[in-house]
């Protein structure tokens, strides 16, 4: 059975929904993935992920993106990659089509469209009007973005595949709302934001992005399944540890998510609500979780 997980409640429901179309028309695990961060990307409506989602202070948009097979370790990442989608895609093409694993800025961007990718512009009329509410009153447009989405802004799409005991874990996301510009998240970051090793399980991770890549997280929740934890246990472990050593992951949400050998699956934050989304087989389902003390 596969099973796909995919973060946040409703860029995780967009992007898993588009995954598990792709996956029943007979894809790749990772080609499920990238269709459905591809589909989130280009939802203008979704404020952490691709077009349409919050600037740097600059007013520019810089995705992060990256992709993992825990078959034999290979992945790849872009980082700070301006006016480009699916950045998901420009990831794999790192992976696939180069000896490297991640390229940034300006030579990703470069990169991407030899490889065919289109230049696009992706600040649509709503973010650039939230930018200059931004340039007007920093604060209060930081405190718009708490008050007016349905959930935090740091609603990056991480997500994880599992079939036969093969692992795939990808991650796209324009990261911190107007962050500094040339700022990189967890996200893109090879056991930061994805981990993926099929002799122990995958993980990936979602939230502030400086103290998951601090932690180690995914990284440090494969290495606990590699010793036999579960995914939860594995998760739970993570979050206790970064509760404990790293104050400030009890300001902002930081969230670890795993898939085990066994066929199960785990998450954990250290503070706030998280949802993540799961699809087993045909079922889809989602489940929401909070600190464990
Ligand atoms: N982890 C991302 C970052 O720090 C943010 C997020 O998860 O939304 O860039």
């Amino acid at each position: 059975m596969r099973t796909i997980v995919s973060t946040w409640k409703r860029p995780g429901e967009v992007a898993i929904k588009a995954a598990l179309i792709k996956s029943n028309a007979g894809g790749s695990m990772l080609d499920a993935i990238e269709a459905g961060l591809t589909a989130a990307e280009a939802d203008p409506t979704l404020v952490a992920i691709g077009k349409g989602s919050l600037p740097n202070t600059d007013g520019e948009l810089e995705l992060d993106a990256s992709c993992m097979l825990g078959k034999d370790l290979s992945a790849g990442a872009v980082c700070a990659l301006r006016g480009i989608l699916p950045a998901i895609t420009a990831a794999r093409y790192v992976m696939e089509r180069t000896n490297h694993v991640m390229l940034a800025g300006d030579q990703a961007r470069r990169f991407a469209i030899s490889q065919g990718l289109t230049p696009q512009n992706l600040v649509t009329e709503e973010i650039a009007r939230r930018f200059e509410m931004f340039l007007v009153n920093p604060d209060q447009a930081r405190q718009y973005v708490h008050a007016v989405e349905d959930e935090p802004p740091h609603d990056t799409v991480t997500m994880l595949a599992r079939e036969n005991n093969d692992f795939v874990a990808c991650s796209s996301t324009s990261g911190m709302p107007y962050k500094m510009p040339g700022r990189v998240g967890d996200s893109p970051i090879v056991g930061a934001g994805i981990y993926a090793d099929n002799e122990a399980g995958c993980a990936g991770a979602t939230g502030m992005g400086e103290e998951l890549w601090k932690a180690c997280a995914s990284f440090r929740a494969v290495e606990f399944m590699r010793n036999g934890a579960s995914a939860m246990d594995a998760c739970n472990e993570v979050a206790q540890i970064m509760r404990k050593r790293q104050p400030k992951s009890l300001e902002i949400p930081c969230v670890v998510l795993a898939l085990d050998k066994q066929g199960g699956f785990g998450a954990a934050t250290t503070s706030g609500t998280f949802e993540l989304w799961v699809a087993e087989g045909d079922s889809l389902q989602r489940h929401d979780f909070v600190p464990q003390s």
